[in-house]
């Protein structure tokens, strides 16, 4: 019944459909690491975007999820999942739960993703979607994820889906000396960067900008 608003065409056709957003969106598009081409390959994220985007799915483009906030386009996903260099060892953290499409993609590659969202029904709903879908290795916090999430520190990886001013510092000390953390930084209506940080063995870090990005905002005080 849930179904009967979507045209029959777009019915039944879903693993094609991601296969080839997989073939021509990403992999075309330079991302070769085997285990996110793997995962974004599984992910039915036609099942975590609110029912009335779920034809859209697989679109090469971000979605609305409710609450003013949006879903990256999945070539933005793949790249910032292969650019932390995680594997089925790693423990991540994840800022910005969202639809919770993120988290299930790096629920497929590690052993554990700790993910925080300040809005709290985009968390349930969130938490009751990849319960749902089996992804038993996540867990959902309803938080500001500013200042990280300091009981499970430190994170092999952190993955920020949020736009911040600055790299909050709280996350930088929860990061593992040799950890890698993406995050885009910069101000709302002004042009942001997509920042990959590694920390260095003696606890500084370097950073590098990848390429300009457009997140909404990370926002402060728990709703
Ligand atoms: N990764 C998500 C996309 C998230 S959009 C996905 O795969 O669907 C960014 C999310 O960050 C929004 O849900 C927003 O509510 C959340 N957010 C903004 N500021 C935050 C904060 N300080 N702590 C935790 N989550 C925050």
């Amino acid at each position: 019944m849930l179904l009967a608003a979507l045209p029959l065409s777009l019915m039944g056709n879903w693993e094609e459909r991601r296969e080839e957003m997989v073939q021509v969106q990403i992999e075309d598009r330079g991302i070769h690491d085997r285990a996110v081409l793997r995962a974004m390959g599984r992910v039915p994220r036609h099942q975590l975007v609110p029912e009335n985007q779920a034809g859209r799915a697989y679109g090469d483009y971000p979605l609305p999820i409710g609450h003013g906030q949006t879903i990256s386009q999945p070539y933005i996903v793949a790249l910032m999942t292969e650019l932390i260099e995680v594997g089925p060892e790693s423990k991540v953290l994840e800022i910005g739960t969202g639809s919770g499409y993120q988290a299930a993609v790096l629920a497929e590659i590690v052993k554990r993703v700790v993910t925080i969202e300040i809005i709290g029904p985009l968390a349930e709903r969130a938490q009751e979607d990849l319960k749902g879908l089996g992804y038993d290795n996540v867990e959902v916090i309803h938080a500001d994820g500013y200042h990280g999430w300091a009981e499970e520190a430190p994170y092999d990886a952190i993955i920020v889906t949020a736009a911040a001013e600055h790299i909050p510092p709280p996350l930088l000390e929860q990061l593992r000396p040799g950890g890698r953390m993406i995050i885009p930084v910069g101000r709302m209506g002004w042009t942001q960067n997509l920042v990959l940080v590694e920390k260095r063995e003696d606890g500084s870090h370097l950073t590098r900008n990848i390429l300009p990005v457009r997140f909404v905002p990370l926002t402060r005080g728990r709703r």
